[in-house]
């Protein structure tokens, strides 16, 4: 069967909404019976580390239970940041921001890719001390970013709304839904086979080791594995005797119809995020609030959390249990078998409902901010499980558990913009070469070791 590595219907315009149930299935490789890699996951993550290795020359199997980028990576705010971000990350995400410059310019398709610059707007005059701590962090990496004044802040953003802000001009944005759709089509073009609508069930282990996956349209013989699987990857490993603490969160977002520009950048305060698209509408999101869904993996882990939790706490709104079918629902299961259809096949998409009442809240925040602008309409809300850790920074690992099978997951909210970055560094590890970084603040073990939890400085 043919795969489609040509430019999609996409081409030329920007869709206001993620990817979805009805997105039809593009990528339809045959399965190789064996390959070098296989890669679980069409995630922005899974999509660059096969793309990566493909273009080592590896032969390498993506194989996608819904549709590429339809979870996380076509959800997101589409923010590329190195504002504000753990120093470990820091000099993969300026890797990252470098690739992406690179995509824009030789994956043949208009990604949305601007240097548009990110804000953190502080609506009282104490955010500011805060802004100023993380300073350092950009120095040591020779990033431009800065404080702005009130003058400043309000030349850059018109509004009165804001004592000063962190500013960080070379940050850049892109569209979530056309970009990791393109780097798809790049991968295929590299050599990669891509099939969508096809879940692995299970890591076919022999002697203690990786010897393929199972999926629900066979099995794929390979010494070789990457795990990106998003929200998804502990249920997985957990089949296989392996745990990590990893949850997830209900973040909402909203899109606006086309409206007067008032900012060409991305940019946030304490209540509003909003971010100007190529389509001349903003995608707009609460700047503190998700909704955590209350499940078994909840309880085992939440004493890692709490850390977190006390940083954070407010920003949380409690439900007692997810919808049936999510990764940590209480009637999801646990254990399947290889010849029958799991969770994965059960839920195609991760498609969560937004809510409601923020997305109301986001319109009249947005109008009271800009009154400049008008009255805005809402043309699409959304929302995405974001998929973290108890550290807020990702596992970039191999499984010492499992050996042949290498972990890329937890990224929290923003692997979007170092999705990239991680991508090399994954295809490195999977080719046995020097990763370029220093990636030991990401390790599995982590968790397990008897190290504290280190939350680090971001913002
Ligand atoms: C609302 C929201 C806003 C965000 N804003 C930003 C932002 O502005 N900037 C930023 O950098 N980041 C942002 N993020 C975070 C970013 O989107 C994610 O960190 C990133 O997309 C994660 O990519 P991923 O490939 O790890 O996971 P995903 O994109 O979730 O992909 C994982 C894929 O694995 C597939 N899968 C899972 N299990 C299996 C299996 N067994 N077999 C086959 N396939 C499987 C899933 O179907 C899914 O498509 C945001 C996220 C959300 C939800």
């Amino acid at each position: 069967m043919e795969q489609t590595g040509e430019r999609g219907a996409v081409e030329g315009q920007m869709r206001a909404f993620p990817i979805h149930q009805d997105s039809p299935v593009e990528h339809r490789g045959d399965l190789p019976p064996e390959t070098d890699v296989v890669v679980i996951g069409g995630g922005v993550i899974g999509v660059m580390t096969a793309w990566e290795l493909a273009t080592k020359g590896l032969r390498v199997a993506l194989l996608e239970k819904g549709r590429i980028a339809g979870e996380q990576s076509s959800r997101n705010w589409g923010w590329i940041r190195a504002q504000g971000r753990d120093p470990a990350e820091l000099p993969i995400v300026l890797e990252a921001q470098r690739m992406w410059q690179q995509i824009a310019a030789t994956f043949g398709e208009d990604i949305g890719l601007r240097q548009g610059g990110v804000a953190y707007l502080a609506r009282h005059a104490a955010d500011l001390a805060g802004f100023e701590a993380w300073l350092p962090h950009a120095r040591a990496v020779g990033l431009d970013t800065r404080l702005l004044t009130r003058a400043e802040t309000e030349a850059l953003i018109p509004a009165k709304a804001w004592h000063g802000a962190l500013w960080t001009a070379s940050d850049m944005k892109a569209e979530p839904w056309v970009a990791v759709p393109a780097m798809a089509r790049a991968a295929v073009r590299a050599g990669v086979v891509i099939r969508e609508a096809c879940a692995v069930r299970g890591l076919d282990i022999a002697a203690g080791r990786i010897a393929g996956v199972i999926s629900e349209r066979g099995r794929i013989a390979c010494s070789r594995v990457v795990l990106a699987g998003g929200a998804w990857s502990s249920l997985l490993l957990r089949r296989h005797g392996v745990r990590i603490p990893q949850l997830s969160v209900r973040a909402t977002v909203a899109a606006t119809a086309p409206v007067a520009e008032v900012f060409g950048g991305a940019a946030t305060d304490d209540r509003l995020a909003f971010r100007r698209r190529s389509d001349g509408g903003y995608t707009l999101a609460p700047a503190a609030f998700h909704e955590f869904m209350i499940g078994p993996d909840a309880f085992r882990a939440l004493g890692k959390y709490i850390p977190q939790l006390r940083k954070d706490a407010s920003s949380t709104r409690f439900l007692p249990a997810a919808p049936a079918g999510y990764p940590d629902g209480w009637t999801t299961p646990r254990s399947w078998a290889d010849d029958r259809p799991g969770p994965f096949e059960a839920m195609r998409i991760l498609d969560p409902r937004p809510h409601a009442g923020k997305v109301q809240e986001l319109r009249q925040l947005f109008e009271q901010t800009f009154p400049q602008a008008g009255p805005i309409r809402i043309e699409a809300a959304w929302a995405g499980m974001i998929d973290t850790m108890p550290d807020v920074v990702p596992i970039v690992d191999h499984v010492p558990a499992l050996p042949g099978l290498t972990l890329a997951t937890g990224m929290a909210g923003h692997g979007f913009g170092i999705g990239p970055g991680i991508g090399r560094v994954v295809a490195r590890l999977v080719a046995g070469e020097d990763p370029g970084f220093d990636l030991r603040r990401f390790r599995f073990n982590r968790f397990s070791d008897g190290s504290p939890i280190d939350l680090g400085p971001h913002l």
